[in-house]
């Protein structure tokens, strides 16, 4: 095969974001995936991402969540897909919770509208949540969810009409290279080119393998749908998308109201956004009966007589990097190739941008998106902190 000027390895959320970015460039771009289609085994499915820019992981990221709320406007308008459902975003939590107050400083540092709410004005405005726990709230009106199945088939429909390739199923094997050149290994042969992107999700450190230099931890998460009782209260006209810190256990539920055109079976889907243990991503993933049962008594306490029964459940992969943070960068000594993996389960909201920024890296080696704090030399010993 002739070679092309950039290959993408991956085409989920991130990899279809910078196929689109290529091409839209004038490159002749050539992107592989090892499903046929779209597909529900990697981390870019289940209906719904949460977007906000209140963003307590760190205020770094609020100048390139500005970025990502315009691609994702930008890409609806050029595909015609609804991607971004503008319900606010709603953290709770006590007066103390390190969340509620990491959102209010991030929103404060880069003037994101938010709106605060004690205990009282909780129960009158968000009846849904436990009015017995003496909960706070930050709402950001401009936040909401993101349909990432929408968001893939809208990064890929434009990178197609603007003359990318797409082959898949395409197994790649191995990746190797230099500064010049790129050679990827593939069950169907090798293809060489001078610009690599690697966004392989959960499988990116396996491939990587020394080139990366810090390891990657893939988990296994559940998403499951609940029936509501009352499903006036939890469509989107009512219910924003939620996020409770209340420590008990480690970590938040998360929830995304129903919504017109949602797929079936429908239902408010709830999350667990905290620790796990490391899986291979090649596994079979299923969400075992007790991890339903717990979801189901832990949601009884914080949404009292909110959700009747589980409709539904999915598994889905994070792939945590060893602080939590992105990994966007060129492998050191090897300039041709690009990695953004690491998303760490906050990841798919930034696909706009992510996307934009690998094709920075892989075409000038360098981006002017304030993205150097995802470099991989934070990693490094020796530098100073
Ligand atoms: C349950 C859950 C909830 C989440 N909630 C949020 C949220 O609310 N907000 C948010 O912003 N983010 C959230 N995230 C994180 C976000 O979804 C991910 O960060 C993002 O989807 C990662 O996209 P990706 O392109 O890196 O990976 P993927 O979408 O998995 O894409 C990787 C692709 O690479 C392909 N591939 C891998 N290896 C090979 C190979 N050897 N050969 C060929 N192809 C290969 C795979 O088939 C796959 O299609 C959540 C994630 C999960 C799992």
């Amino acid at each position: 095969m002739k070679q092309v000027d950039a290959i993408v390895l991956g085409l989920g959320g991130m990899g279809s974001s910078a196929l689109a970015a290529f091409a839209s460039r004038g490159m002749e771009v050539l992107g592989l995936d090892q499903e046929p289609a779209p597909h529900a085994r990697g981390s870019s499915h289940g209906g719904s991402r949460i977007i906000r820019r209140a963003y307590f992981e760190h205020p770094d990221y609020v100048p390139l969540l500005r970025a990502s709320f315009e691609g994702w406007r930008r890409l609806e308008r050029a595909s015609g897909l609804k991607c971004l459902h503008r319900t606010g975003v709603l953290l709770v939590g006590s007066s103390r919770s390190p969340i509620l107050e990491a959102s209010r400083s991030s929103a404060a540092a880069h003037d994101v509208p938010v709106e605060l709410f004690d205990p009282d004005r909780m129960r009158a405005r968000f009846p849904q949540f436990s009015s017995d726990r003496g909960w706070s709230g930050l709402f950001e009106p401009g936040g909401g969810f993101i349909d990432p199945e929408a968001g893939v088939r809208a990064h890929l429909e434009l990178a197609r009409r603007a003359g990318a390739s797409i082959r898949r199923p395409v197994k790649v094997v191995s990746i190797d290279g230099d500064d010049q050149e790129a050679v990827v290994g593939t069950d169907q042969g090798e293809l060489r080119t001078s610009r690599l992107v690697v966004a392989a999700g959960a499988w990116t450190a396996s491939l990587l393998g020394d080139h990366l230099r810090v390891p990657l931890f893939p988990q296994r998460k559940a998403m499951i749908w609940f029936e509501p009782t009352d499903p006036r209260a939890c469509s989107s006209d009512e219910m924003p998308a939620w996020l409770i810190d209340d420590g008990e256990p480690a970590g938040c539920y998360y929830g995304v109201p129903t919504w017109p055109g949602q797929p079936l079976p429908g239902g408010v889907k709830v999350g667990f956004h905290g620790p796990g243990s490391v899986v291979d991503p090649d596994a079979t993933h299923e969400i075992t009966p007790e991890v339903i049962e717990r979801f189901t008594a832990d949601l009884a306490r914080r949404l009292p007589g909110v959700l009747k029964r589980p409709l539904a459940a999915q598994a889905c992969l994070y792939t945590m990097s060893p602080d939590e943070h992105f990994v966007i960068d060129r492998l050191p000594g090897r300039g041709s190739m690009v990695v953004v993996a690491g998303f760490s389960g906050h990841g798919y909201k930034f696909a706009p941008v992510v996307g934009e920024i690998a094709a920075d890296l892989a075409i000038d080696g360098a981006t002017p998106r304030p993205a150097a704090f995802l470099n991989l030399d934070r990693f490094d010993e020796e530098r100073p902190h």
